[in-house]
């Protein structure tokens, strides 16, 4: 078993043989904005949103789509590995402005219900997937598949996957950004 090696956007030197367990962390399956963020052509980013590395609004008109960050996390079967996803989900407006009002209030807790905004790798259909939003007293947003969905996501972070799997779908986001 050799790990994974990698070059951390964190800090900025590079890992090896990272295992997933805190000590030695794979790195954050992240995405730079909501999936249809990511296909808007510049211009319509210019024109119709607004983003930052954990919010982004997309103004279609006479509604705004309102998107959120957090973290989704996945263990490792029998292990203390973590896979971690920080995808995007969206949140109603009123949701949306009321996590916002208290973003920074450690002591604040809320739950809201949104959908996965973000493609997963590894994960089939994961749009639209419906998901549960804690604010949990701490940073940052703890995203949850809603269990009466049914996907897969929903035993995966019940029972965990393999580490095989998880070093799957940790390689095949490394090299979709080294294609970049
Ligand atoms: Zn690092």
């Amino acid at each position: 078993m050799t790990g994974i090696d990698y070059d951390c956007e964190g800090c900025g030197r590079r890992h090896e043989g990272a295992d997933g367990t805190e000590a030695n962390p794979w790195p954050l399956l992240e995405f730079d904005g909501p999936e249809a963020y990511l296909r808007m052509n510049p211009w319509e980013r210019v024109f119709r949103a607004r983003a930052t590395e954990e919010m982004c609004l997309i103004d279609n008109g006479d509604t705004v789509d309102c998107y959120v960050t957090g973290v989704l996390s996945l263990p490792v079967r029998d292990e203390e590995a973590r896979l971690l996803y920080v995808p995007w989900v969206k949140l109603r407006e009123a949701d949306y402005v009321d996590l916002l009002e208290n973003w920074g209030n450690l002591r604040f807790r809320g739950s809201y219900r949104g959908t996965l905004a973000s493609v997963l790798p590894g994960c089939e259909h994961p749009q639209a997937v419906p998901v549960l939003v804690t604010a949990p007293g701490q940073l940052p947003p703890l995203i949850e598949p809603d269990p009466a969905s049914g996907h897969a996501l929903v035993r995966e972070q019940r029972e965990g996957i393999s580490r095989q799997e998880a070093e799957l779908r940790i390689r095949s986001m490394l090299l979709e950004d080294t294609e970049v």
